[in-house]
């Protein structure tokens, strides 16, 4: 699990009510990730982390086969989803417990979380 800290606690503990949040601009309302101290787009250091919707959308898959965890049981996919907010907001992260075949770029996704402690993480499947 990451290290919490000031700059990413927003993201791996704000799932506690069940929202995903990431980091907007107050100015030109872009979302980014992972965590900057201004935005990239217009230079604003007005940014603080936001709600989101949590639904996007599958850009590309693979299967990892290659057990680099012990307590984590292979194989699993491992997709990259862009969310539907303003960004491109792009997250890497796994889909447990969906066949291989299933998730195919274009598939629609929304955002539930395992919790470990007090880190809850953000994973995806199919809506
Ligand atoms: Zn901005």
């Amino acid at each position: 699990m990451p290290a919490i800290n000031d700059m990413n606690g927003y993201f791996w503990c704000g799932g506690a009510d069940g929202v995903l949040h990431i980091m907007k601009c107050g100015d030109c309302s872009l979302y980014f990730h992972p965590y900057q101290s201004c935005c990239s787009a217009c230079l604003s250091a007005n940014v603080a982390p936001a709600p989101v919707s949590g639904f996007g959308k599958v850009l590309s898959s693979t299967i990892n086969h290659q057990p680099w965890f012990p307590h984590v049981p292979v194989p699993y996919i491992v997709a990259l989803v862009e969310l539907d907010e303003k960004g491109p907001v792009r997250l890497l992260t796994n889909m447990f417990g969906e066949s291989v075949d299933s998730i195919v770029p274009g598939l629609r996704v929304s955002v539930h979380f395992e919790q470990h402690g007090d880190i809850f993480v953000p994973l995806f499947r199919p809506v």
